[in-house]
């Protein structure tokens, strides 16, 4: 069956039923002898399906733990209130006091403050490496465990070599986890390019309508194993409510990321043709930083990109003069938004440009021509004033 036909099928209950799985709410779960109750404690260790108590999920949240370990490619997908939740359980199930771990200096911003305010009290050492490294070995050292990665970076979406990271991990027993968010194991699946855990924030593309907080986290081997325990021992879950409204959303996961990148690329071609843009970044791009690993690798791009303007141009005004952007963090909902962030020192010195605020877009399925319009009148008003 191909994706986008699974897409439609995942968590299908049996027929005659309903064509969604309903959402099950329970903390108990109720049995009417003691052969069953022991019984279904000693099925649930080896089988995440089994129905056994609120925290190990119901059968809504099963469903969709089950969806996306089939996206992601994995042996086990774990479920989280809120992406940072499964970036710090996930980091928390792999790392000790004393452990040595390497992060990607284009991560999430959430990421650093884990790694900051959870890991480094307790005891973990923590290296910041270029986004562009592929050869680890001259940062690993005997006590490293294992190296966070994000591809493409947050904000300025420079490309990693996956495999080749991945490859100089392993030789030296490091265990790579990365952040799949952008690519939502739709467009991008790390797990087969041959990292161990792919973490994916739900709250953006899988659950798709600004309405839900939700993270995954999906494993392979031995380390799905490691992540399950650390994750039922954290006591982490997701409630049923969310659990629905993502896999229903999972429905028209196909069809979303289509037209998201559809517009986003029709902003791009507006944004290069504007005389204020010193550049836009879009893995698309062919000088894109990391657009050869993107090509090689992923299936296409996302509603996500960012402009650098030139010094002189009143960004503020343009932001403010745009009316169907609404200004907000997140992204991966159904609309258009926009948002500044701080260009890091080497995006600066690579624009030659002193003011270090750029800003980010993400182009949602509004019909393109009223985004290009919006995007038109607030570039004439930047423009007057
Ligand atoms: C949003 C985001 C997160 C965090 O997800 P929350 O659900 O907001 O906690 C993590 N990583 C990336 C890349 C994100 O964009």
């Amino acid at each position: 069956m191909r994706r986008e036909t699974k897409l439609l099928h995942y968590g299908r209950p049996t027929l005659p039923g309903p064509a969604n799985p309903p959402i099950v709410r329970a903390s108990t779960i109720l049995h009417e002898s003691i052969d069953s109750y022991e019984g279904t404690k000693e099925r649930r260790e080896t089988d995440d399906s089994v129905l056994s108590y609120g925290r190990r999920g119901t059968t809504t949240a099963h469903a969709l733990m089950s969806a996306v370990n089939d996206l992601e490619g994995g042996d086990g997908c774990c479920l989280f209130p809120t992406g940072v939740a499964a970036i710090a359980t996930t980091l928390q199930a792999f790392l000790k006091s004393g452990d040595h771990l390497l992060v990607t200096e284009t991560v999430f911003h959430a990421t650093k403050t884990v790694c900051k305010q959870f890991l480094e009290p307790n005891g973990v050492t923590i290296d910041m490496i270029p986004w562009d490294a592929t050869d680890l070995s001259s940062w690993i050292r005997p006590e490293t465990k294992a190296v966070f990665v994000e591809s493409p970076g947050s904000d300025t979406l420079e490309v990693m070599d996956l495999p080749a990271v991945a490859e100089s991990a392993h030789v030296n027993n490091v265990l790579v986890i990365a952040d799949n968010t952008y690519g939502s194991g739709w467009l991008y699946r790390p797990l087969g390019l041959g990292c161990d855990v792919s973490i994916i924030a739900g709250t953006k593309y899988l659950s798709g309508h600004a309405d839900v907080m939700m993270g995954a986290a999906t494993a392979c081997g031995d380390a799905a194993t490691s992540l399950r325990n650390a994750v039922l021992a954290a006591g982490q879950t997701l409630a049923p409510d969310d659990a629905y409204l993502t896999l229903r959303a999972l429905r028209t996961l196909h069809l979303r990321m289509e037209r998201h990148q559809e517009n986003a690329l029709q902003v791009l071609r507006w944004f290069e043709q504007q005389d204020c843009v010193l550049g836009v970044l879009c893995p698309v791009l062919p000088n894109h930083p990391g657009h050869e690993s993107w090509s090689r690798d992923a299936s296409g791009t996302n509603g996500l990109l960012s402009v650098v303007f030139r010094d002189e141009f009143d960004q503020r005004t343009f932001l403010d003069s745009l009316t169907l952007f609404a200004v907000g963090s997140s992204w991966g909902g159904f609309e258009s938004l926009i948002k500044t962030f701080v260009l890091r020192e080497d995006v600066l010195a690579r624009y030659k440009k002193k003011q270090n605020s750029a800003i980010r877009l993400h182009i949602g399925l509004e019909h393109i021509d009223d985004v290009l319009e919006d995007l038109e009148q607030a570039m004439s008003t930047a423009k007057r004033d």
